[in-house]
C-alpha cells in the first residue's frame, strides 16, 4: 500500500530505536501523560523531517450506546475500565501535526478551530503558537478528511474567513467531489448537512485548495495513502526520511481502547463501515508485521507509538517522549 519493500520496513526498527519505540516500551505514567497534555506538544524527528504533534483538547462522548454499532454502552464501559481510562465518558481525543520536511511547514489537518467542545480547541486557544506554528509560517494544510475535528481549525467561528489564506490546502479528491457536491446535501444524514453546507459556503470560494489523488509525493518523504472507509476519501499519510518511517492513520482507528482491542467492532459514524473496517485490518496487519511507528489523531496524548499483539487482541503503545 506504500513504496516501500517489507525491507525497507524492516530496516526501520532501527528507526523506531530511534524514537524509543522498540524494544521494552512502557506504558507513560498517567502523571507524565497529564505534563504531556498540559504542555500541548512534542516533536521528534523521522530521518531529517522534524515532526511535531499538537494536543487539541478532548470531547467527552457520553453515547455509550452508540458508537459502536450493536455494542452495547456497558461492553464500552468494560473496555475503557481494562485499558485503564475513565468510564465516565468516552475520551474522544484530537491530537494533529506539523511537519518540517524541504524548507516548508506543513499541517496534517488542522484541528478542531476551537468550534465542537468546550474542553477541545487547546490548539486555536494558544498551543499552535506554544507549539511554533502561527499561521503566517505554514505552507501547506493536508487534509485526512473533511470531518469537522479535521478541518474546523482552517476558519473562524462566526466568519469562516481563513485561518491560514497563505497556505496551499490540499484536500483528496474523492473527499472534496464528495462533500462539494449540491446534491449530496438531502442524502446525508440529518447531523452531517450542516457540514457539507459549511463546506460548500467556504472551500469552493478558496483558491488556494488543491485536489490530489494520492498517486504523488505530497511533499519530500510526505505521501497520502487512500484508506477509505471513516469517510468517503479518507487518506492516511506516510511519512519517511532515510530508514525512517511513520504512518499518520488519521481517524483510520480511533480510540484504541475501543476500536484496537476490539478489532471487529465497528465505528457508528464510519460512512461505509465494512470499508472501513477492512481498512482498519489492514492498517493493523502492517504496523505489527513491519513495527511501524504510528500516530493516531484519536489516540491520546502522546498519540505517536506502536501497536503490538496482545493474546488474542492488540494494543498501543504511547511512546515515552
Ligand atoms: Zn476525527
Amino acid at each position: 500500500m506504500v513504496n516501500a519493500t517489507r525491507r525497507e520496513f524492516l530496516a526501520s526498527s532501527a528507526g523506531v530505536a530511534a524514537l524509543g519505540l522498540s524494544g521494552q516500551v512502557a506504558f507513560l505514567s498517567s502523571a507524565e501523560a497529564a505534563d504531556l497534555r498540559e504542555k500541548g506538544y512534542y516533536s521528534y524527528t523521522v530521518g531529517d523531517i522534524e515532526v511535531t504533534s499538537i494536543y487539541d483538547g478532548v470531547w467527552q462522548n457520553d453515547n455509550f450506546d452508540s458508537i459502536a454499532t450493536g455494542i452495547p454502552g456497558d461492553d464500552v464501559r468494560s473496555a475503557l475500565a481494562r485499558a485503564g481510562q475513565t468510564t465516565d465518558y468516552i475520551p474522544i481525543e484530537f491530537a494533529f501535526t506539523a511537519v518540517k520536511t524541504g524548507g516548508k511547514t506543513i499541517l496534517l489537518d488542522a484541528g478542531t478551530g476551537d468550534q465542537l467542545a468546550p474542553t477541545a480547541g487547546l490548539a486555536a486557544r494558544g498551543g499552535l503558537e506554544a507549539a511554533g506554528v502561527t499561521p503566517d509560517n505554514v505552507d501547506m494544510v493536508l487534509i485526512s478528511h473533511m470531518h469537522p475535528d479535521h478541518i474546523f481549525g482552517l476558519m473562524e467561528k462566526d466568519t469562516n474567513a481563513q485561518v491560514y489564506p497563505n497556505a496551499e490546502i490540499l484536500v483528496h479528491e474523492a473527499e472534496y467531489d464528495f462533500w462539494t457536491d449540491p446534491s449530496i446535501i438531502e442524502q446525508l444524514p440529518e447531523r452531517r448537512r450542516g457540514l457539507a453546507q459549511r463546506i460548500q459556503a467556504t472551500f469552493p470560494t478558496w483558491e488556494n485548495v488543491t485536489r490530489f489523488d494520492a498517486k504523488t509525493e505530497l511533499a519530500p518523504g510526505v505521501r497520502a495513502v487512500e484508506s477509505f472507509g471513516h469517510a468517503p476519501g479518507h487518506v492516511t499519510f506516510h511519512i519517511s526520511s532515510g530508514d525512517d518511517q511513520l504512518m499518520l492513520i488519521g481517524d483510520a482507528l480511533i480510540v484504541p481502547a475501543l476500536f484496537l482491542a476490539n478489532l471487529d467492532w465497528q465505528l457508528a459514524f464510519d460512512a461505509d463501515k465494512d470499508q472501513a473496517s477492512e481498512t482498519r485490518k489492514a492498517i493493523v496487519a502492517q504496523a505489527v508485521a513491519d513495527n511501524m511507528a504510528i500516530g493516531g489523531y484519536h489516540f491520546g496524548f502522546p498519540n505517536m507509538g506502536k501497536i503490538e499483539k496482545d493474546g488474542a487482541s492488540h494494543v498501543f503503545l504511547p511512546a515515552t517522549v
